[in-house]
């Protein structure tokens, strides 16, 4: 079998969501090799070749499989993170079995831009973040140079759409939250 098992690290609750919690998990193997069948296989995904990391939703979670290991964002409970863990487990293996069967795709899907970053920032250029404007904010966010929390006018009421669009966005890169 390609992955015998998925190994759960750490449980810990996400950064702008206490109700929710996010995990990390080890791989006994690098799968790196995997990656262009996957990004083939599941046709939302983002493969960064670059960054080395493949990124997609289910549901509401956000999963990022690196070389190594696995993170998944905004789950439910526990429960729930050893359900997909044993989902992509499956679906690892599925795609192992399938590999003649599947042309590898390189494609890398439309990434998040500033632009799109700045759309759910508040607008304020009150430069408390440290930057200038919104805008280089946004910039720094996309580049994985700074991160959400330093904006604190997004943690005000009203704001959790926005938070959650960007945590959705910084982790589709492949940067931590
Ligand atoms: S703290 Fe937030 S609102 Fe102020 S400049 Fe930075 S990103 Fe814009």
């Amino acid at each position: 079998m390609y992955l015998e098992n998925i190994n759960l690290s750490f449980i810990q609750p996400c950064t702008t969501d206490a109700k929710r919690i996010r995990i990390k998990a080890s791989l006994p193997r690098n799968i790196s090799d995997i990656f262009p069948y996957l990004n083939s296989y599941l046709k939302t995904a983002i493969y960064n070749q670059k960054a080395n990391t493949l990124v997609f939703n289910k549901e509401h979670k956000i999963i990022t499989i690196f070389e190594e290991n696995i993170n998944v964002a905004k789950l439910l409970n526990e429960t729930e993170a050893f359900e997909v863990l044993d989902y992509l487990k499956d679906i690892i293996n599925e795609v192992d079995e399938k590999r003649n069967e599947i042309q590898p795709s390189y494609e890398l899907r439309k990434l998040p831009s500033p632009i799109e970053a700045y759309t759910h920032l508040p607008k304020l250029n009150c430069k408390k973040c440290g930057q200038e404007t919104c805008l280089a904010f946004a910039t720094k966010l996309i580049k994985g140079e700074t991160k959400i929390k330093r904006c604190l006018h997004l943690y005000e009421k009203g704001n959790e759409n926005n938070i959650d669009k960007l945590e959705s966005m910084i982790l589709l890169l492949g940067h931590e939250i």
